[in-house]
């Protein structure tokens, strides 16, 4: 990974082999980064993705093993129980140019990931909230 701080923005180009999502909430820990977007675009060859089931509160999940074009990986930062959170969703296609989409739990990147992060002066955080099972975004 290289990156270059420009505030407020953070670009960030993640190299073959690297966990996205991993690796930018690291990063986001390291730098400081608290509340803020994600807008991504690149290519990986492994991705979890899921979508929300509302009636059985969980993820329905699905792992592929193929060379995907990300277009693109969009989504923000906030605090959640006090550590950046990452909460991003994708839309991808391989060699079919069939689109996909979901929230993105995890994917590694080959060749390249080029990332463009937007920091927020506002702090954000997730709290859970019960009626829907999820930890949704509310203004600190
Ligand atoms: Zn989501």
């Amino acid at each position: 990974m290289i990156y270059c701080v420009s505030e407020p923005f953070v670009f960030v180009r993640l190299e073959k082999g690297e966990p996205i999502v991993a690796t930018l909430t690291d990063l986001c820990a390291q730098l400081g980064i608290r509340s803020g977007w994600v807008q991504a675009i690149g290519a990986v060859d492994r991705i979890e993705y899921g979508a929300w089931d509302i009636d059985a509160r969980v993820y329905h999940k699905q792992v592929l093993e193929e060379t995907l074009e990300i277009s693109p990986i969009s989504g923000n930062i906030m605090l959640k129980e006090g550590k950046p959170f990452l909460h991003l969703h994708a839309t991808f296609a391989g060699h079919d140019f069939m689109a996909r989409a979901g929230h993105l739990f995890e994917a590694r990147v080959n060749p390249t990931l080029e990332v463009f992060i937007g920091v927020l002066p506002e702090l954000l955080e997730r709290r859970m909230d019960d009626a829907t099972g999820l930890y949704l975004a509310w203004p600190l």
